[in-house]
């Protein structure tokens, strides 16, 4: 699945490789057998492009009340801005992207096959890394140019008054080296979801993986989830604290991020552990 959206090209709004993923994903998840929306919205972006977004929705049991939101973003970002070399070109983002997607699609997949007891609605972002790049200087540390998709589902959900129980974000869980602290911004929205998706990983002997010292809090979808659709998110995501500069790896915004760098044993232990959390949550 990762390799897969790789090789549509960069997923970047407003191109053909976009469009043409997104309904390639929107296909997958009819394929395994959830009832699909494709959210259709526009977005300014820090340039003053308007981005033509979709954010890809896939449901099963849609009729529970009682539901799990597992997400992740889809789109690429149209820079190499924290490279040395064709910093204005997109990247392939084989992990910023296609690897939570990748993750959720093969959960979809296990969904098909093994109903969960809850509802499930597996969300894919658009416009999550369009922010702008690092040679524009931010005249208000503003952070809102991030996250366009899930801002904007936010406060359009696809059914009216959407809730549910909390919600799991995947970004950045391909590397083979990748390291999951608890995230900051999840910690302070949702500590009881960090808490039981670790232990959860712990139980299942991903201990090493999922280490449960803390990160500083970060902006990802995982913000805006909570604070303005009120759904209690943690992240999943391979920011490193143990290096310095502590952040995310070093593959992070640059051509790096490419197939070469994915491991099947990593996208494994995130996929079994988010499952298991579905399956008894
Ligand atoms: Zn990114």
């Amino acid at each position: 699945y990762v390799a897969k959206q790789v090789s549509f090209g960069p997923r970047v709004p407003n191109t053909d490789a976009h469009e043409a993923c997104a309904n390639w994903l929107a296909a997958e998840l009819a394929r395994h057998g959830a009832e699909v929306t494709v959210q259709e919205g526009r977005a300014r972006a820090f340039d003053g492009t308007i981005l033509h977004m979709k954010n890809i929705i896939g449901s099963y049991h849609p009729e529970s009340r009682d539901r799990i939101m597992l997400y992740a973003h889809w789109d690429t970002r149209p820079f190499a801005d924290k490279d040395s070399t064709r910093q204005r070109e997109p990247i392939d983002g084989a992990n910023d992207g296609a690897s939570g997607v990748g993750v959720l699609l093969e959960i979809a997949r296990q969904l098909h096959a093994v109903p969960a007891d809850v509802g499930v609605d597996i969300m894919f972002f658009d416009a999550e890394d369009y922010g702008r790049p690092q040679w524009i200087e931010s005249t208000d540390g503003s952070f809102q140019d991030w996250c366009l998709g899930s801002q904007f589902w936010a406060q359009n959900p696809h059914v009216p008054r959407y809730r549910a129980r909390f919600g799991i974000l995947l970004d950045m869980v391909g590397a083979q080296d990748a390291v999951f602290h608890q995230e900051g911004t999840s910690l302070r929205y949702a500590p009881h979801v960090v808490r039981k998706v670790w232990k959860r990983a712990a139980d299942l002997g991903f201990g090493n993986r999922f280490d449960a010292e803390a990160t500083p809090p970060t902006i990802d979808d995982n913000y805006f989830v909570p604070e303005m659709a009120g759904i209690p998110s943690a992240n999943i995501v391979d920011y490193r604290i143990r290096v310095r500069p502590m952040g995310y790896g070093p593959f992070h915004h640059t051509h790096a991020d490419n197939l070469s760098i994915i491991d099947k044993e990593t996208l494994a232990q995130v996929g079994i552990t988010v499952l298991s959390v579905v399956r008894q949550p």
